[in-house]
């Protein structure tokens, strides 16, 4: 059931922070809501807190349509002392706060050792845990492990979102038991991401999402730019596409999905306006008319 005139879509993970904005991020929200892209969940990770803090500050600004997921990336898991973590710990009770993240094993680049990942990967998930609040979690060239920690830490328990997913149908199998959200990004829109697409292709409606993961991976017809949340309507126009259905009834499942996996604190569907005031064109398609 299509409950507006026209679709909506939440990007459900971006990085809008200064170091990739420096003038702001409010021109790109704006291009964002111009193509119907009206809600965010707005990652803020580095190597200290700051990013977590202007997340925080950007989601208070647009309540019910901007959320911050705040945590520390694997790249960075060597930074979380004792002190870094109880800031973190304070931080994330805030209530514009909808998810910890992004947390998880990059065993491609290892930024940070191993065994350091694991740790503060494993610590972060009891943080959720003890906030009642859903994970979102980045997993590279580490599926054994990721599943692992997930399992043995409890996370079915507060759930969350695998971002920028990049795994096969196996992981994705096991992934789905634990409760968890499938997030596609730019990439299932190129060529060579074959397995991806697979997964897109199959996985429940009711348990995938669609993200940037900005200012990285732009979609085709954008790779290569900055990548900014306006064009995630290019990923999901490419995952309902290998679907086979209409454009509008995915954007509808995925941003009702993304308002369930934050557990409703985003509210893009209720405070979406019941007409797009505009030209009349459907936003998302005029979208897909000027690549
Ligand atoms: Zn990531
Ligand atoms: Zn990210």
């Amino acid at each position: 059931m299509i409950r507006l005139g026209y679709a909506v879509l939440i990007d459900t993970h971006c990085h809008l922070d200064p170091q990739y904005f420096p003038l702001g991020p409010d021109e790109a929200i704006e291009r964002a809501r111009e193509v119907g892209v009206v809600g965010f969940v707005v990652i803020g990770v580095g190597v200290d807190l700051a990013p977590a803090r202007s997340a925080v500050t950007l989601a208070k600004r647009m309540p019910g349509r901007a959320g911050a997921a705040v945590g520390v990336h694997p790249h960075d898991a060597a930074t979380l002392d004792d002190t870094a973590y109880a800031e973190l710990a304070e931080l994330s009770a805030d209530p514009a706060v909808v998810a910890i993240g992004e947390i998880g094993l990059d065993y491609h680049y290892d930024h940070s050792p191993r065994d350091v990942q694991r740790q503060t990967f494993a610590r972060l998930v009891g943080l959720a845990r003890e906030r009642n609040k859903p994970i979102v979690v980045h997993t590279r060239s580490a599926p054994a492990d990721t599943l692992a920690i997930l399992t043995a830490e409890g996370a079915r328990d507060v759930g969350g979102v695998i971002h920028c997913f990049s795994e096969d149908r196996a992981f994705a199998e096991k992934a789905l038991d634990l409760g968890f959200y499938l997030s596609f990004s730019g990439i299932v829109t190129f060529k060579a991401s074959r397995s991806i697409q697979d997964v897109a292709s199959w996985a429940p409606l009711g348990r995938i999402l669609v993200e940037t993961d900005s200012p990285y991976l732009a979609p085709i017809p954008k790779r290569g730019r900055p990548n900014e949340p306006a064009y995630v309507v290019h990923t999901a126009r490419r995952v309902a596409e290998l679907r086979g259905m209409a454009f509008e009834a995915l954007a509808e499942a995925t941003t009702l999905n993304a308002e369930r996996a934050f557990n409703g604190r985003l509210r893009s569907l209720a405070n979406a306006p019941d007409t797009f005031e505009g030209d009349g064109f459907h936003p998302l398609a005029r979208a897909a008319q000027t690549p």
